[in-house]
This record gives structure tokens, C-alpha cells and sequence, in this order.
């Protein structure tokens, strides 16, 4: 074992450095700083390099973790970054916004010992930044060119990981999305402070650079149909996430002032990009946001950057049923944020037609139920009233209905697609699904990983209808 390993013992956790709250809370920017060199691998060096690495088994990507911080912690960051690569497609991403303390770094063993995880997610970060300044991260040039193309629906990370690695290749490729950027919720949901959208533009860029073709503006099923779609390309994969906002069920949810997160969340991140978009920010005004979930999180977090007199949180579980990522919660609990738990709206109030304020029920903790859930329950007489003039809706997101799209194809009792699992090929020939779509809303390294697996069974079944193809023009 190399001397530069097993460093934990000496060496303290010690992650990049974090921005003051109240220097934060002004601009967009991201929160975090980058690793110098020294300290990346000095921090790699604290991998205690396990024989069964809990850290790869607890990624999505099964990243080969060990080797990569082995070859930092040596200065062999080029051969790190190629490492990391060759089994992520986004490791900057990744880096920045997985939920490291439920994946990754949660099962990390020499937490277990009391020493703090390695810090896995920003050392990821580190060596793919650094890829980029070096200009080591190329555009693909595949080392064949096939003639037969696949149509992907969606531009979000499982769309753009399939175009990747079906480029690689040497498909045809061309994503299609509704949206006028592509990204799907890397660009227009998470925000700025979390990850800079230059990230996100510079990877787009390359696959463009690479010969992805990309039709924007284009909403499958209302611009062009999905049978028109089938018909250009040989295989499609449908890759367009999860949209239907789950609505508030209680008296004055649809009072003017009530919005849900996504278009908010959207609107500033469109004026991040230098978009003039008209419609209302949170500057001055008393904030509430519904939720628990990352995304109630970037919505309060937001809402205290456009400059909100007060933001509250309504959380109707505890702090420990918190859905959101708890490094998330604390930053925005570092920001200002005020947070009520076991707190549910009961009625939203509006004085001349705009919101005003929200009534909630303090709950309490029932029985678990039968998703083996705790299920909570109102507190008799227990209301309590707090100021409102933007009540922000994050309630969670379901399938959209598909029909308008494609009819004939199967979806599950929760809407999402049926998919084979080890193919993702659904009831459609040649038709492919994958990333929040498939699984309903999750994770971003979750939909890296489907789109690429997808990915790998579109090349094999392209691969076969060339063969067959082949035999006819020979009989
Ligand atoms: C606010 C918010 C914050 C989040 N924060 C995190 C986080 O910190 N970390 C994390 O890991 N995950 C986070 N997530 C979850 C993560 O963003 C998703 O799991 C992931 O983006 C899913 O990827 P996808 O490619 O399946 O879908 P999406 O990213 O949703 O992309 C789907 C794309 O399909 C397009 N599309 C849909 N229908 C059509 C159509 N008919 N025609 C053409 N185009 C269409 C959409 O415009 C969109 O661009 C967050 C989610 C939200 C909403
Ligand atoms: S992709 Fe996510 S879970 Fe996997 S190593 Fe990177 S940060 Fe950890």
C-alpha cells in the first residue's frame, strides 16, 4: 500500500471552503470554493483504499472511488480525472449536487471510525474542473460513423448521459426538448448557487461539438409527433422526466400570489442566463414555501437571495423525515431560513385577492403506515397563523399523462413507463425509457446511470437491426 494512503489518522476532514451566509445571501453565486491542489490531495491521501469499497457500492455510478483518490493523492490527476470519467459522464455535477451523505460518502468506513468521510464529492469535483482547465475534456470523435440514428425526447442529464455515450459509438444522435436550453432541470430547476450553469452550458457545448444535433424549442407530440419521431430514427428514448406538480389541498390554494416552485425556480434561473423576464420576485415580500424536498429547498433559498423580508418553511413531518438533502437544509437554515416543522396549511388567506397568510396545524407523529412510513396527524386546536404574500408550492412532482404523446404505451400505476428493467425497452419496439420518467423523481447521478445503461441496449439493438438489415440486401 503507498505511503500516501490511510492518512486519516493525522489528517483532519477538510472540505473546500464554504462562503459566509451573509456574503452569500447577496448574489447567485456558488457557495462553495474549489479545492487547491495541495488539499485535493491531501485529501484524496485519507482513503483508507477498503478491500470492499462501501463508497463504489453506494453510487448509482459505482464510480471506482479507491483508485481514483488513490491516483489524486499521488498527483497523477490526469489519470484520476480519466478514471473518474470513465464511468460518469458529469462528474462535476455529480460532484457538486449528489446528496454525498446518503450515497457516497454516508457509507464511507473511516466515518464509521469517527474520523469524517472522505470528502469523495468535492475531490469528484476537483479533478474534473481542473480536466476542463487543462482542456483534457475533448469532443468524441468515434472511431466508426454508422448511418442509423436515435431520437432522444429530453435534454435532461439521462438524455444528454444516453446521447453521450451513443455518440461514443458512432450513432447518429439528436435530442429534442421543449425547453430553448438544454439541461432539463440542471438548468432551469436547481439553481445558480448550487451549480453554475457555465457547467452545465460547457458540457451541452461539447457534445454539440461532438455532432449531437439538437432541436429545441420542439415539444414532442404538440411541434412534431412521436410516430413522425419513430419514423426519422430507428431507435427513440424517452427521456422527459417528471413535471406534473402535486397540488395544496385546502381552502385558498389557488389564491393569486400562490405559485408552484418550478416556474419560480425557473423564472430565476432565466434571468441568471440574461433573460428580462417580467413576472414577480420575492424581493420584499413575506415568503412561505411548502415542502421538504430539495426542491422546497432551492425555493427558500432563492426567495432569501431576490431579497425577501422574511422566508418560512412549512415542513408537515420532522426534520429527521426530511426528504431534502440535510447539507442543504443547513445552509439554508445558515441563511435565515425559519423552519416549522410538523407544520401543515390548514386554509391560505388573501385580503383583496392576494394571498396574506397562511393557517397551519401544528401534527404530530402517527403510526408508520403501510409504505412503513410514520403518517402524521393534526394537533386538536393547535393553528397558528404566519404572514404571507408568496406562498410557494413544493409539494413534489408526478408523471405528466402521456397521452398527447404517445397513447399506445404502457405506464405503471404511478405513471411512469413501463420499462424492461435490464433493457429499458418498453412495449414499444425500438422505444426506450429512461432518468425521473422511468423511476419517478430522483437523482441526477440516477438518471447518468439509466441513460446510460439505456444507452448501451439501444447500441446493441441497433447493432442487430444492422445485421438484419444486412441479410436482406444480401438474400
Ligand atoms: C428544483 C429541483 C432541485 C433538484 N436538486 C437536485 C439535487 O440537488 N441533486 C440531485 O441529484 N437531484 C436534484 N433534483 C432531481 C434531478 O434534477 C432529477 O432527478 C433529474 O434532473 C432527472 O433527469 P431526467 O433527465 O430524467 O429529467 P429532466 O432533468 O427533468 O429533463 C427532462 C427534459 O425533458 C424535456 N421534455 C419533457 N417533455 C418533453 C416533450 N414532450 N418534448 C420535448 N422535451 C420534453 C424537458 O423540457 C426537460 O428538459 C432536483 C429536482 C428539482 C425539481
Ligand atoms: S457520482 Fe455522486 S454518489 Fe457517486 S461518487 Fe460522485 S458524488 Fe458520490
Amino acid at each position: 500500500m503507498s505511503q500516501k494512503m490511510l492518512q486519516f489518522v493525522n489528517t483532519e476532514r477538510d472540505m473546500p471552503q464554504k462562503r459566509l451566509s451573509t456574503e452569500r445571501k447577496e448574489d447567485f453565486l456558488e457557495i462553495y470554493g474549489d479545492y487547491i491542489d495541495r488539499k485535493a490531495k491531501e485529501q484524496a491521501s485519507r482513503c483508507s483504499q477498503c478491500g470492499v469499497p462501501f463508497c463504489q457500492n453506494h453510487c448509482p455510478l459505482e464510480n471506482n472511488i479507491p483508485d481514483w483518490l488513490k491516483l489524486t493523492a499521488e498527483g497523477r490527476i490526469e489519470e484520476a480525472y480519466a478514471a473518474s470519467a470513465a464511468t460518469n459522464n458529469m462528474p462535476e455535477i455529480c460532484g457538486r449536487i449528489c446528496p454525498q451523505d446518503r450515497l457516497c460518502e454516508g457509507s464511507c468506513v473511516i466515518e464509521q471510525s469517527g474520523h469524517g468521510t472522505v470528502t469523495i464529492g468535492s475531490i469528484e469535483r476537483y479533478l474534473s474542473d481542473t480536466a476542463w482547465k487543462e482542456g483534457w475534456v475533448k469532443p468524441i470523435i468515434p472511431q466508426k460513423e454508422y448511418a442509423l440514428s436515435v431520437g432522444i425526447i429530453g435534454a435532461g442529464p439521462a438524455g444528454l448521459a444516453a446521447a453521450e455515450e451513443l455518440r461514443n459509438k458512432g450513432w447518429q444522435v439528436t435530442v429534442y426538448d421543449r425547453h430553448d436550453r438544454a439541461g432539463g432541470l440542471l438548468i432551469y430547476g436547481i439553481p445558480n448557487f448550487k451549480l453554475d450553469k457555465k457547467i452545465v452550458q460547457r458540457r451541452t457545448k461539447r457534445l454539440e461539438d461532438s455532432g449531437i444535433n439538437f432541436v429545441l424549442n420542439c415539444d414532442v407530440g404538440a411541434d412534431i409527433t412521436f410516430d413522425k419521431l419513430r419514423e426519422k430514427h430507428q431507435a427513440v428514448l424517452i427521456a422527459t422526466g417528471v413535471y406534473k406538480a402535486r397540488d395544496l389541498q385546502c381552502p385558498g390554494a389557488n389564491a393569486e400570489g400562490v405559485t408552484p416552485a418550478l416556474p419560480f425556480l425557473i423564472n430565476s434561473n432565466k434571468r441568471g442566463l440574461g433573460d428580462k423576464i417580467k413576472s414577480e420576485t420575492a424581493e420584499g415580500k413575506n415568503v412561505v414555501v411548502i415542502g421538504g424536498g430539495d426542491t422546497a429547498m432551492d425555493c427558500v433559498r432563492t426567495a432569501v437571495r431576490q431579497g425577501a423580508k422574511s422566508v418560512t418553511c412549512l415542513y408537515r413531518r420532522d426534520q429527521t423525515n426530511m426528504p431534502g438533502s440535510r447539507r442543504e437544509t443547513a445552509n439554508a437554515k445558515e441563511e435565515g431560513v425559519d423552519f416549522r416543522y410538523l407544520a401543515n396549511p390548514k386554509a391560505i388567506y388573501d385580503s383583496k385577492g392576494k394571498v396574506s397568510s397562511v393557517l397551519a396545524n401544528n401534527m404530530r407523529i402517527g403510526q408508520k403506515d403501510q409504505s412503513g412510513r410514520n403518517s402524521v396527524e393534526a394537533i386538536k386546536d393547535s393553528s397558528f397563523d404566519v404572514p404571507a404574500d408568496l406562498v410557494i408550492k413544493a409539494l413534489g412532482f408526478n408523471p405528466e399523462s402521456m397521452k398527447g404523446l404517445v397513447d399506445e404505451i404502457a405506464v405503471t400505476r404511478w405513471g411512469t413507463l413501463k420499462v424492461n428493467p435490464v433493457t429499458f425497452e418498453t412495449n414499444l419496439p425500438n422505444v426506450f425509457a429512461a432518468g425521473d420518467i422511468t423511476r419517478g423523481a430522483s437523482l441526477v447521478v440516477w438518471a447518468i446511470r439509466e441513460g446510460r445503461d439505456a444507452a448501451e441496449h439501444i447500441h446493441k439493438n441497433l447493432k442487430s437491426q444492422m445485421i438484419n438489415d444486412e441479410k436482406i440486401a444480401a438474400e
